[in-house]
């Protein structure tokens, strides 16, 4: 039995670009259907005595290590790391202090006069938790070309298709390469206030942008009505992968799972499977869609349904993908066969 908790990462508040306060933040997150989500404000924890339970929504406050470039989602830390750090001291002090690094928008390539692109400079160096894989703001940015920019102004949500496949590959590579490098994706939302046409609108409201792109954290239990116990289970869920992400625009992906069975053994996405047997990779989406499942990075079984089945012995990294209207919809985190 495992509980699935649908969430969101990388929100701002009033403490650095946001607009909205952190019972706002909260009472979006539960009119959007989510159960937890992680502030995560520009280099500080000021938000942190305000972490908890809000009508069922559990709280936590990270931060964003924001230098020039090289952004760092910072879960779990009890002090700020310095933005005057170099990326690979960043992930090292995260680590020193038993917290969560996550490499924020590393392909953001936009230049334009809205925004400078924040991308992720090195690629070679290792140690954080995961990576930000796909994130609402830089993807929308991105689209902006002069002819869509009043469509993605008033409809948002067109402009978000799928990560890069630049992002994807360096996901798997790292993952060929023996590592559990987390996937998730980010909102950045900030609900913007913009004054245009005589008026004040508020661009991205954090309830619209928490009804796209959300993380499901599969747990063994049900959270804690404790809140430091509940935190530590978020935490502990992200930091090993326990993460299917889905973008719910094309549809909600509650009941979405991907396990590998093998006898009476069966284990989930950021688990790992003692291979050398016959196995099964079982894929299942609440709406039928165009199921993909890859190994080692390469699709290797494809089916428009809303099960997918495949039995094999071959060990590797597996992953599941479902797309709809020719856009990614849920995307798993890695099951590890050895
Ligand atoms: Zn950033
Ligand atoms: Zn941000």
């Amino acid at each position: 039995m495992v509980y699935s908790y649908p969430g969101a990462l990388h929100i701002h508040t009033p403490y650095s670009d946001g607009s909205g306060t952190v019972p706002e933040i909260a009472e979006a997150a539960r009119a959007a259907g989510l159960r937890w989500i992680i502030i995560t404000d520009h280099d500080t924890l000021q938000a942190l005595p305000e972490e908890g339970w809000y009508d069922g929504v559990a709280v936590l406050v990270g931060y964003e290590v924001t230098p020039d470039k090289n952004h760092l989602l910072v879960f779990g830390a009890s002090e700020v790391i310095s933005r005057d750090l170099s990326p690979a001291e960043c992930i090292v002090r995260a680590r020193e202090l038993n917290a969560l690094s996550f490499i924020a928008h590393p392909d953001e390539r936009t230049n334009n006069a809205m925004k400078r692109p924040y991308e992720w400079e090195d690629w070679s160096i290792r140690g954080f938790t995961g990576i930000e894989l796909w994130n609402y703001m830089s993807e929308w940015m991105e689209a902006i070309a002069p002819w869509r920019k009043y469509l993605n102004f008033f409809f948002p949500a067109t402009a978000i298709k799928s990560p890069t496949r630049r992002v994807l590959s360096w996901w798997d590579r790292l993952h060929r390469e023996g590592g559990h490098t987390v996937g998730v994706v980010g909102g950045d939302v900030h609900q913007a206030r913009v004054r245009s046409l005589g008026r004040i609108w508020e661009v991205f409201p954090y309830e619209q942008v928490f009804r796209t792109l959300t993380n499901y954290l599969v747990l063994d239990r049900p959270l804690s009505e404790d809140f430091s116990l509940a935190k530590a289970q978020i935490l502990k869920a992200l930091g090993r992968g326990r993460v299917i992400m889905a973008n719910r625009t094309y549809g909600q992906a509650d009941g979405a799972s991907f396990v590998a069975r093998s006898g009476d053994k069966t284990v989930t996405v950021g688990d790992t499977l003692a291979g050398g047997e016959q196995f099964l990779l079982s894929v299942h989406v609440p709406h039928r869609s165009d199921i993909r499942i890859l190994r080692d990075g390469e699709v290797v079984c494809r089916r428009n349904d809303t099960n997918l089945l495949l039995t094999t012995h071959k060990s590797g990294v597996y992953r599941a993908e479902a797309w709809r209207w020719g856009r990614a919809w849920i995307l798993t985190n890695h099951i590890h066969v050895e």
